[in-house]
């Protein structure tokens, strides 16, 4: 797969779109105009997809938006689940379980459940949110001598919610075959190891210079991720784009550990927007802040997920700069990996540890921009790509037919 010889040069035929990049971005765009027949060529200047789209949890964080954020995750949702058909990726309708340990995480998600339709956020017992964890929740921990509240699996809990609308893919596979199903589609050419260098327009089309050629189409979609400073440094930096770092791990299976939905905690709860806009979510930040105030230091967002192959995705932190540190701080991943065991109740296997990189912005969450007759910039710079790519990408690619 990804052999450079595999990807000849483009044929330089003008086609009805340009996609910049193959991350989930890129190729969901690429995906709804395929479906609405148009041709399309993707270059990519990498090999394969080895950006955020990677390197995240696979998490479609539907439930947790609000407003116009809200409204394109349940059109991404549609479409997650309509291309995963026709692709042949994995996209499971989990929802995710929301953690709560104490009565002011228990109050934000009373809270968002009364404003949602019935069902949609379901508050739930201790008890039922163990269940909601699956049958194959890990083993009780030894008891400590004396420990009158021996916990066992999933301890400490006081209840939680199940975030009915939530969907989980695996982002180390999805956009490999949803970029190898879209390259044998016809009028699509896909060509990996190919930047885009340059924009301009010639005859009433845009064009993209590459160091193999110069394409052509009536439009360029520019989906580079937290890459827009590279390409359009001025719009960059009036949007205030940043890369936000984030600090991540691997660990083996837990044993008998079998966990379909997204697992969300109070740190969860203080970054995405429907929870924040909760009343109760200040009272939630102050506790917070009084009882694990390193948590709010290092940004966390304290969540896993489980691959198909058992194994576990945890996260993250949040760190932000225009240029991101190589140097990730290992008592970062300590902190957030001993409180996801201690929520489990038993130690963790880690095997592999990674940077994350997206983009970040204080003005906006989405960035669209034309930025000449033909070109548009399309950058999510909030975080939540993967929820909202199919979404947006419906939104623009809908103008063209
Ligand atoms: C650790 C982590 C966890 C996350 N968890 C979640 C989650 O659970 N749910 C969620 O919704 N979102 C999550 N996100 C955010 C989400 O992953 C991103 O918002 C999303 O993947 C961005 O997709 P993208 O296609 O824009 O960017 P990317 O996947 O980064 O792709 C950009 C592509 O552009 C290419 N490129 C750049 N410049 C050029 C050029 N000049 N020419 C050609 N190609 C170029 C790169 O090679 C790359 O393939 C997470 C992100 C991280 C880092």
């Amino acid at each position: 797969m990804n052999n450079p010889s595999s990807s000849p040069s483009p044929t330089n035929q003008p086609t009805d779109v340009v996609i910049i990049c193959a991350g989930i971005v890129g190729l969901a765009h690429a995906a709804h105009a395929v479906a609405n027949g148009l041709t399309v060529t993707i270059i990519d200047r990498d090999h394969h997809a080895a950006g955020a789209s990677v390197r995240n949890f696979g998490h479609c964080c539907i439930t947790a938006q609000s407003g116009e954020l809200y409204q394109l995750a349940q059109t991404s949702r549609k479409y997650w689940l309509e291309f995963a058909e026709r692709a042949g990726f994995r996209a499971i309708e989990s929802g995710a379980v929301v953690l709560a340990r104490t009565e002011a995480e228990l109050a934000v998600l009373r809270e968002l459940s009364a404003v949602r339709e019935p069902g949609q956020v379901e508050v739930l017992t201790a008890e039922e949110t163990r269940a909601r964890l699956g049958a194959g929740a890990p083993p009780a921990k030894e008891a400590d001598d004396g420990d009158a509240a021996a916990p066992g699996a999933w301890p400490g809990l006081v209840g939680g919610a199940f975030l009915r609308d939530d969907l989980r893919v695996d982002p180390r596979t999805t956009a490999a075959r949803l970029a190898d199903w879209l390259g044998r589609q016809p009028g699509v050419e896909l060509h990996w190891n190919t930047s885009a260098l340059a924009f301009d327009q010639d005859g009433g089309l845009a064009t993209v210079s590459t160091p193999r050629g110069e394409l052509k189409a009536r439009q360029v979609f520019v989906c580079v991720g937290h890459d827009v400073d590279y390409l359009f440094p001025e719009l960059a930096a009036e949007h205030r784009i940043q890369r936000c770092a984030l600090q991540m791990s691997l660990a083996a299976k837990p044993t008998g550990l079998e966990l379909d939905p997204a697992v969300l905690t109070a740190t969860s709860m203080l970054r995405y927007p429907a929870f924040t806009d909760m009343p109760a979510a200040a009272a939630l930040r102050d506790e917070v802040r009084q009882t694990r105030p390193e948590l709010l230091d290092i940004g966390a967002n304290i969540m896993f997920t489980q691959r198909p192959d058992g194994t576990i995705i945890l996260g993250d932190s949040h760190h932000y700069h225009l240029t991101a540190d190589p140097f990730q701080d290992e008592s970062v991943t300590t902190t957030l990996n001993t409180d996801i065991e201690a929520r489990m109740g038993q130690p963790l296997e880690i095997l592999q540890r990674w940077q994350g990189i997206y983009a970040s912005s204080d003005v906006a969450p989405l960035l669209v921009r034309d930025i000449q007759p033909g070109v548009t910039v399309v950058s999510v710079t909030s975080g939540v790509g993967m929820t909202l790519s199919f979404g947006l990408a419906h939104r623009n690619v809908s103008r063209l037919y």
